[in-house]
């Protein structure tokens, strides 16, 4: 059974590490820090990826963008990092997504040979970091007809083909940060949620349980702070100001047939593109914005009519379907971190990460990318390890698979059932005899779709409350399973999640 539990009770009086924040950054240092042999407490204030790492576009982005800059160390970092999270860590939950570049009137012969340049770098990249063909094909020109055959809707009307690339993509972002916790928590690792940092130095944390109100000093020989873009409230010698980015949730069916993401030119620009992102779960999201977001950050940051009324006017003039304001049936936004140096400029940090060491001798780990999550608790971590000479074996993450990953080919033997093999890989297995042991269900009821287009299954439920630390109907719906982004498909499933949570209680006898 789990060791991802709510509040503070029983915690140890002291720790090796003490890892503050659970989004993919601050899971990622609990796994780092406890396969080196460190004892590791990690805490959330609310939940696993309450925050910005459930707010992403899902991609294992291969760091073309940074190309562009001229960044080279970064693109590279980034691809590296995207082949061993496909290859290595988490097969189970990436897939190659390819990516059409529709050449319209507005993509002019210049921008689309740039872009053409762009892919060839880009696929550079990929070999650079020894990520095989197999796993992420090379770029190629198409023609109109097939980019209309992987897009039916795009507007037909000057479009002279279509360049068609590959990067990665997510099953899910919060399944991630969900199954690093897990894995982190299956090699010993003190996972709480619903603890809250209060205080924090560099050698104790004070922690108020937000289930109960008590509150607990716990000490640690490290500290490190991966709050992401909360962290300034906890150390007061960094200072982030957050940008916010903002997708949109449609229905499959109001682009019928769309098999790949697409790139949409906005219009009137030669350089600022939005993207159409089909989902494994009949949706697709469209992003991105970038708006300033000053002010107190919110524990969750919302989008603007002005943002999802520009993204659908895109999204409108690449496709031959006017999008209109009752297709978008969800819409969610996330806070992307920029530092405030102290000569007053602004570094932003989605593009690499930073680890600082403040006064009061607390690590913070800030920025960055979910696709570089390894590497960057693997930064943080040879930190702490130096500065506060613990004993420590050096970083092993880079060939530690995440709980049920597998290479492709053994994944795609697997017999179980395939919506849970997509989730959970070679724990499918587990997902499902673990439900069975606690409800006594058939397998057709613990399989079943729980309600009409919800492909979401009883056992994930289930498995949700008894590995992986769900407590509530709210963790279940938001961050164990991503039904919470469509409203109306969050009601239909309430009565789903409750039934989970009682069947699991009354297993328990509770
Ligand atoms: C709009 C957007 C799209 C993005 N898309 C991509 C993408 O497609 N691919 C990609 O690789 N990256 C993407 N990124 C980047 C990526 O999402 C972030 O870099 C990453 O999720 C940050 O994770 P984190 O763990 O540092 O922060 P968070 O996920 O925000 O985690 C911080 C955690 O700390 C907790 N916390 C805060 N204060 C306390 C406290 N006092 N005590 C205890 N806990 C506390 C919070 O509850 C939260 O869970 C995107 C970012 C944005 C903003």
């Amino acid at each position: 059974m789990s060791r991802i539990t709510p509040g503070t009770a029983g915690l140890d009086p002291a720790y090796d590490v003490v890892v503050i924040g659970l989004g993919v950054t601050g899971t990622g240092v609990a796994l780092d820090a406890m396969s080196r042999g460190l004892s590791v407490l990690a805490v959330d204030a609310h939940d696993l990826a309450f925050g910005t790492s459930r707010w992403s576009s899902k991609l294992v982005h291969g760091g073309l963008r940074y190309l562009a800059s001229g960044q080279v160390g970064i693109a590279h970092e980034s691809a590296v990092e995207r082949g061993i999270l496909m290859e290595t860590t988490a097969p189970h939950l990436t897939h190659a997504m390819p990516i059409l570049l529709p050449l319209t009137s507005s993509v002019g012969v210049v921008q689309a040979l740039l872009a053409r340049s762009g892919f060839v770098a880009g696929d550079l990249l990929r070999r650079g970091a020894r990520t095989t063909r197999e796993t992420l094909p090379r770029p190629r020109r198409i023609s109109a007809t097939e980019a209309l055959a992987l897009a039916p809707g795009l507007r037909s009307a000057g479009l002279r083909g279509g360049l068609l690339s590959w990067d990665g993509q997510l099953e899910d972002d919060a399944r991630l940060v969900t199954t690093i916790a897990r894995t982190a928590a299956g090699l010993g690792a003190d996972v709480r949620t619903r603890a809250r940092a209060l205080r924090a130095t560099g050698t104790d944390v004070t922690l108020r349980d937000e289930i109960t109100g008590a509150t607990v000093c716990v000490t640690a020989r490290a500290v490190v702070n991966a709050a992401g873009v909360w962290a300034g409230d906890l150390d007061a010698d960094v200072a982030l100001r957050p940008s916010r980015g903002t997708h949109l949730v449609l229905r499959q069916n109001t682009l019928p047939g769309l098999r790949t993401s697409v790139t949409a030119p906005v219009p009137g620009s030669t350089s600022r593109f939005v993207m159409v992102l089909p989902q494994p779960d009949g949706t697709v999201y469209v992003g991105l914005t970038d708006e300033p977001a000053d002010g107190p950050v919110p524990d969750v940051p919302l989008p603007t009519e002005p943002e999802i009324g520009f993204l659908l006017d895109v999204v409108s003039a690449a496709f031959a379907h006017d999008l209109r304001r009752s297709d978008v049936v969800g819409a969610f936004a996330g806070l992307r971190p920029l530092l405030d140096a102290a000569d007053g400029q602004t570094a932003d940090l989605s593009r690499k990460h930073a680890v600082l060491t403040s006064r009061s001798g607390v690590v913070t780990v800030v920025g960055g990318k979910l696709t570089t999550y390894r590497r960057m608790a693997e930064d943080a971590v040879d930190r702490v390890v130096e500065e506060s000479l613990l004993d420590a074996g050096p970083c092993r993450t880079r060939a530690l698979p995440l709980s049920g990953a597998a290479p492709r080919p053994v994944l795609a033997r697997l017999e179980d059932d395939p919506r849970l093999v997509r989730r959970f890989g070679t724990d499918a297995a587990l997902v499902l005899a673990t439900a069975r042991d606690v409800t006594g269900l058939s397998d057709d009821e613990l399989l079943a779709p729980i309600a009409d287009h919800l492909p979401t299954t009883l056992a994930e439920l289930v498995f949700g409350i008894t590995h992986e630390g769900a407590a509530d109907v709210d963790d279940l719906l938001d961050r164990r399973t991503r039904i919470g982004l469509v409203g109306p498909d969050r009601t239909l499933a309430v009565p789903a999640a409750e039934r989970a949570l009682a069947l699991v209680a009354a297993a328990s006898g509770g």
